[in-house]
Order: structure tokens, then sequence, then C-alpha cells
């Protein structure tokens, strides 16, 4: 018989706070495992009167009231290793098709002719910048004679000593702060207008347009690096040294 209380009063007290219920739950002994594995869990939360507060998981064992989004978005992805060469690519102030180009060359998606001939064999393989080896990433940045000579054209006063042309250092280089900030800027800004203006040239050749010399390939790429400079000078005094370190160097 449900009496006068009705269905759904559990007699329950108005005035009974879960500081109360918890003060006065007893252990009990379960059949089912998991249940008693629940006890001796609550059993080591001790004897706190507190009242109970949801919390949220920030990573495996810490648990905060402040939700973060950040925290809760770890837990949620599958986890890679870290990128080591990101800070290379993608940086303040770098120009969006340049970090793009780039960024699809390190993934090794480049349509360079070395892939292109797995899937048509008939393809003409040989380099259009030099007309001398074949076409591969390695080859375009900066194996092949053309791009090395523009790329040493532009860079060597900057890089001095440390000067290199071998892809894999320079993606080193720039992945960590070089020399000086605004020299690590440059440097990473530099790489990233030659391997696009390189990568242009060549695509205008297999085009059928008329080739640009060293000379002027060199001077596109500098133009942009020094209009990239001078947009950015007055963002503060960082970038205010950009264009007389630049100039500085390629005297
Ligand atoms: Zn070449």
């Amino acid at each position: 018989m449900l009496g006068e209380r009705g269905p759904l009063d559990l007699g329950i007290p108005d005035n009974y706070s879960v500081a109360e219920a918890k003060r006065n739950r007893r252990r009990r002994n379960h059949r089912v495992d998991i249940l008693n594995q629940v006890e001796e869990e609550i059993s080591k939360l001790g004897n706190h009167q507190d009242e109970d507060m949801a919390l949220w998981k920030l990573s495996a064992g810490n648990y905060r009231a402040n939700f973060s989004t950040s925290k809760t978005w770890d837990q949620l992805r599958e986890k890679k290793p870290t990128c080591d060469w990101h800070k290379g690519v993608w940086f303040s102030q770098s120009t969006p098709k340049y970090a793009f180009m780039m960024w699809i060359t390190l993934r090794g998606r480049l349509q360079t002719m070395d892939k292109m001939r797995q899937w048509n064999n008939s393809v003409n393989p040989v380099c259009v910048l030099c007309d001398e080896a074949s076409e591969s990433c390695a080859h375009l940045f900066f194996e092949c004679k053309y791009s090395e000579r523009v790329w040493r054209n532009l860079v060597e006063g900057l890089m001095q000593g440390g000067y290199t042309a071998v892809l894999r250092e320079l993606v080193e280089i720039v992945s960590k702060p070089w020399l000086t900030p605004i020299k690590t800027f440059i440097l990473r800004y530099a790489l990233q207008a030659t391997m696009h203006t390189v990568w242009w040239e060549r695509n205008a050749r297999k085009h059928g347009e008329r080739p640009r010399d060293l000379d002027s390939l060199t001077k596109l790429v500098d133009k942009n690096i020094r209009l990239k400079l001078l947009a950015v000078k007055g963002r503060g005094n960082f970038y205010t040294e950009g264009l007389i370190t630049w100039f500085g160097t390629r005297a």
C-alpha cells in the first residue's frame, strides 16, 4: 500500500541535505562486483561533509570546477606526434599562398615530375629550369643549379658562413629561433617566397611561357620580400628593423 504520501514521495524530509545523506549512509555489500568497487571508491573519499559538486576532467586524475575547451578537446581527439617543423611554415605575418605551398611540399604532395611519372610513364621528367636533371622536390629546392643560384643570390649575405641550399637543413633552421628574431622572420619569409616563385616559374615554363633569367627571378623574389617588410613596418619595433636588415645583407 502506497499510503497517503503518494507514489513519488520517498519519505525524505524537505530539509534533508546531500551532506546529511552522506553522513547517514552505511556501506553495503552488493552481489554485483562493480557496485562493490563503487563502494570502495566512495569509502576512499573519506568522511567529507561537503555538498557534492560537478567537476570537469582536465586530464587523467585532474578535476577542476572550471571548464577548459582546449583540455576537453585534448581528451576527445586522437593525438598524433607533434610536427617539429610547423613553426617554419606557419608563422605570424607569413603570406598564406607561400605558407600553403611550403606545407604541401613538406607533406610530400607537390606534383613534381617524379610523381607524375608514376601515373604516366610518357611524361618528360627533365627539370625545365636547368634542362639537365630529373625533376623532384629535392632537385627543385635547391639541388637545381638554377634555383640554387636564385636562393644563393637572395640569402648568402644573410646566412653568411651558415649558408646552405639543402631544404632539409633549411627547414630545420627556420623551425626554431635563429640568430635574431627579425632575421628568423626574414629567412622564413625568404625561403617560402623563393620556393613559391621557383615553382611558379617552373609552371610558367611548362605552359610555354618565355623563361625568366636568374636575375629577373631573383629581383622578383627580392621585390616581394621588400613589399612584405614595408607592409609590416608599421606594426611595432620588431618589424621596423626588417627593411634595414634586409637591405644590409643585399649589398
Ligand atoms: Zn633543375
